[in-house]
């Protein structure tokens, strides 16, 4: 895909937003390269989310790692520029977009923020977490908008802000493979309107999250998400404030309680970073003042996250300390 150039070791191609640096960082790459090569066996233990067809399509072998220090300073090993649809990865970055247009107080009076099974949740126990399906439907009738397209193209801007690469699109089969394949979500999404959580027009809706979830990226782009999280809501090596501290405080604590599904906990003990994973085979970890870090890895375990793309953020916590705890 010409959006998509093949992995390389070169500088960055100049039609990026934000160019790095990219300095070589010898000692990061050798080590990244050593960590991907213990890692990859691990793909073998997982398997490819299947809940719609297109998913299924993807090579369960692949892994790659993207690191962008807050410096600017740019890493990578393995399938660093695959292509692959953000899926939940998405959900920090909705909620970003609907704490901007709405603020702290009014987003809450939607959806709260601690963490809980995603599968007991439910509009009539209040419980509706931003990292879950239900709460990021809520989520998307909040971005602010004149009609819906209106506002996943807002939602698009700023994830090509947040991902530094203004070229990012959507993944048409994976969308019309949500869509065709969407009666889980069309069921949540009904609940919520039925106890009066949706003032929009469900199908309206919904379009919104499926294009959401459908939006291509890659190991570098999930990177760049996290750096900026990371630096506070500064573009890494750039005073350029894409949003307000207060806000990547906000949204770095929910990633920490609840980023990872039901796995949360144990990635808290075993990576110690605030994190999102997603279905596709991403994690976007952040580590905060320090760097982020885009993984690809789409053979999932049974929580639905990364099994080698764990393990390899694992080693990585282990190797330059990142836990945060
Ligand atoms: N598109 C997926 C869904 O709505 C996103 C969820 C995920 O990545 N866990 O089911």
């Amino acid at each position: 895909c010409a959006a998509f150039p093949a992995p390389r070791k070169q500088a960055a191609s100049p039609a990026r937003l934000f160019a790095p640096q990219n300095e070589r960082q010898p000692v990061m790459e050798e080590l990244l390269e050593r960590l991907l090569a213990e890692c990859l066996p691990y793909t073998a233990q997982g398997r490819l989310a299947d809940y719609i067809p297109e998913l299924a399509k993807a090579d369960p072998s692949m892994l790659g790692v993207y690191v962008i220090g807050n410096d600017g300073k740019e890493s990578w090993a393995g399938d660093c520029r695959q292509p692959f649809t953000i899926q939940s990865v998405i959900k920090p970055i909705l909620l970003l977009q609907a704490l901007l247009d709405n603020g702290v107080e009014a987003v809450q009076r939607r959806v709260g923020v601690d963490a809980i099974n995603p599968r007991d949740q439910s509009p009539y126990s209040g419980h509706i977490n931003p990292m879950a399906n239900m709460g990021a439907i809520v989520i998307c009738s909040l971005i602010h908008g004149g009609s819906y397209a209106e506002r996943f193209q807002r939602l698009l801007e700023l994830t090509r802000l947040l991902a530094g690469d203004e070229r990012i699109g959507i993944d048409e089969d994976v969308y019309h493979s949500e869509k065709s394949h969407g009666s889980k979500n069309r069921a949540l999404a009904y609940l919520l309107k039925s106890y009066g959580l949706l003032d929009d027009d469900v199908e309206e809706v919904l379009d919104c999250y499926f294009r959401a979830c459908s939006i291509r990226v890659d190991c570098r782009a999930l990177a760049h998400i996290g750096a900026v999280l990371s630096n506070r809501g500064r573009l890494p090596n750039s005073s350029r404030q894409i949003f307000p501290a207060e806000l990547a405080r906000y949204v770095n604590a929910i990633l920490t309680t609840c980023g990872m599904y039901d796995g949360s906990g144990e990635f808290a003990i075993r990576v110690g970073v605030p994190a999102k994973s997603g279905v596709g085979g991403g994690i976007m970890a952040v580590v905060p003042t320090r760097m982020g870090i885009g993984i690809y890895g789409p053979a999932l375990d049974r929580k639905g996250n990364s099994v080698a793309g764990i393990q390899l953020l694992e080693r990585l916590s282990r190797a330059l300390y990142l836990s945060i705890f």
